[in-house]
């Protein structure tokens, strides 16, 4: 099983910098956390671009549920994610939608009350940490998953399980969460899918998944002669 900071390096020099998150300001990127559950990040594209340039906390928390829903029905699930987005903004409203207040919290205290909104779960929180409040916490998403026990890793059966093995191999640093979390996201949508394309892979050298497809592949051939 080869250290995750080899497998960063190795992403990293193979993809070059991913520049995440996409968005204009903060406040879009929290927003983005919410709209990007359960589909692509092109609807959410979609939704961000019908707010034109009202998006901002003061709109979503005067605008009607039913209108917030129509502006992002094509994030799919409006009526819920207008609901959570509603939330987010009455909590930001304790901190006078001033971010700079909100991030003078320590990260823990902030993934606490964060995890109390409505509609944030881990992996929600744990992007508006990292990409919106710089605070590092690695997200753990179906992608991460995959590609890390893909490479042999024997992953714990909880989201924290899993975040903590990882934040335990590599050192705290907010650049580096931000960057391998983008990476792994490349990686499993360009090589890693769900039916992996390992030719040309550039994890494929120390991939406990592919060394098995190879032992097999070969087994078989001996079989025949
Ligand atoms: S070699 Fe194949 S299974 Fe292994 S990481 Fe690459 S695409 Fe995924």
């Amino acid at each position: 099983m080869q250290d995750l900071r080899v497998v960063y390096k190795t992403l990293l020099d193979f993809y070059g910098p991913r520049n995440w998150w996409p968005a204009k300001t903060t406040f879009e990127m929290m927003v983005g956390a919410i709209l990007t559950q359960n589909t692509a990040w092109t609807n959410v594209e979609k939704a961000i671009a019908n707010f034109g340039e009202r998006l901002s906390p003061e709109f979503i928390e005067t605008v009607s549920q039913e209108e917030l829903g129509e502006i992002i029905r094509p994030s799919g699930y409006y009526n819920q994610k207008a609901i959570y987005l509603k939330a987010l903004t009455a909590w930001l409203k304790k901190y006078s939608y001033d971010l700079n207040k909100v991030m003078k919290n320590q990260g823990e205290a902030l993934r606490r009350e964060l995890l109390s909104v409505k509609g944030v779960g881990r992996e929600t929180a744990d992007s508006i940490l990292t990409y919106a409040l710089e605070k590092p916490f690695f997200i753990v998403d179906a992608y991460t998953k995959r590609v890390l026990a893909r490479l042999g890793y024997e992953l714990p059966s909880t989201y924290d399980g899993i975040r903590l093995l990882i934040e335990g191999k590599l050192p705290r640093d907010l650049d580096l969460y931000n960057e391998f979390h983008a990476l792994i996201v490349e990686q499993a949508k360009s090589f890693c899918q769900k039916k992996p394309l390992c030719e040309g892979c550039p994890l494929g050298s120390f991939c406990v998944k592919k060394a098995r497809q190879n032992s097999r592949k070969e087994a078989l051939a001996r079989g025949k002669k």
